[in-house]
């Protein structure tokens, strides 16, 4: 996975790409010639944001229904042609402590964020290996390789998603087919609203999590941490004895920053968009 790639005419689909770290994504890519189509289960924003950057394709998308994610892909390589990278990108981030969050939400963060992705994946591969040629992206998230608490479920989510992907980057090594994670830190979108970020780690802008997926996608390579800083704690901590880390965690402010500390005004609007969506 070394050679640089172009991204003129490539054709890319983006899952959640509606808003925030899709859409922010998407306009990069767009921007280097690429072939973009956005799907979303929010179908009016979907089309806001197609239609206002004038992407190729965009139209409703639910990532953990087999039917609607293989007919958005048939539709897009209909139109567009074969797709050479699918952005497993849609995900929610209900927060609260475990005790309180009902079953139907601990379901919906797996059928999203776990299921979603495999599901993603598996319809790329079956389109991608024939041709031995596509690229697969997975955003998990730091909270993938740490633990902190109020995310309890997203953390084992995001966990899946770094195992998954990594096993399937080996399953698929040598088929021209590049699979790679994303990890962001806490960043600027509907997602993380108020919610501050850690002491001395300042939140990302999607627009560093578009640019760390355009150089991914012009070079593949297994993961790409971002913010660079946030990523070398995360490597860091996972270093350092259980209990070492942990404690470095709570010092950062971990321990309260997805319960107490949340500002709950702020971030009213998401938890209702993704309680009911
Ligand atoms: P966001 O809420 O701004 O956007 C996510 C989009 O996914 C929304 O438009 C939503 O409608 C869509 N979506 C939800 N369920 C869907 C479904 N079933 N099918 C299709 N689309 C669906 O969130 P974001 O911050 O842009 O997050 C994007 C990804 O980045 C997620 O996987 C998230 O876990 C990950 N991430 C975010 C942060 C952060 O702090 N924002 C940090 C690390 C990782």
């Amino acid at each position: 996975m070394s050679k640089t790639v172009s991204l003129r005419g490539k054709v890319v689909v983006i899952t959640g790409g509606a808003r925030g770290i899709g859409l922010a994504t998407a306009i990069s890519l767009a921007k280097l010639g690429a072939k973009i189509a956005i799907g979303d289960i929010d179908e009016k924003t979907v089309k806001e944001s197609g239609t206002e950057q004038d992407f190729d394709h965009y139209g409703r998308l639910d990532v953990t229904d087999a039917q609607s994610f293989g007919t958005f892909l048939d539709d897009v390589e209909r139109e567009l042609g074969p797709i050479d990278v699918l952005i497993n990108n849609a995900g929610i981030m209900p927060t609260g402590r475990l005790v309180d969050e009902s079953d139907q939400i601990t379901r919906r963060i797996l059928d999203i964020n776990v299921y979603g992705v495999i599901l993603g994946s598996k319809l790329a591969l079956s389109r991608m290996l024939p041709r031995r040629n596509g690229h697969i992206i997975n955003i998990a998230s730091l909270a993938g390789e740490t633990h902190i608490p109020g995310l309890a479920t997203y953390n084992a989510s995001k966990h899946a998603v770094l195992g998954f992907t990594d096993t399937l980057r080996e399953e698929y090594r040598g088929s021209g087919v590049a699979v790679s994670s994303v990890l962001p830190t806490l960043t600027n979108t509907e997602l993380g609203s108020g919610v501050a970020a850690p002491k001395g780690l300042p939140a990302a802008e999607p627009e560093d999590i578009a640019a760390a997926v355009v150089r991914l996608i012009a070079k593949p390579k297994a993961k790409a941490r971002v913010t660079r800083a946030a990523g070398a704690m995360s490597v860091f901590v996972n270093l350092l004895p259980q209990a070492m880390g942990d404690a470095l965690g709570r010092s950062m402010g971990s321990a309260q920053t997805f319960l107490d500390d949340v500002d709950a005004d702020q971030r009213k609007a998401y938890e209702d968009r993704v309680r009911h969506s």
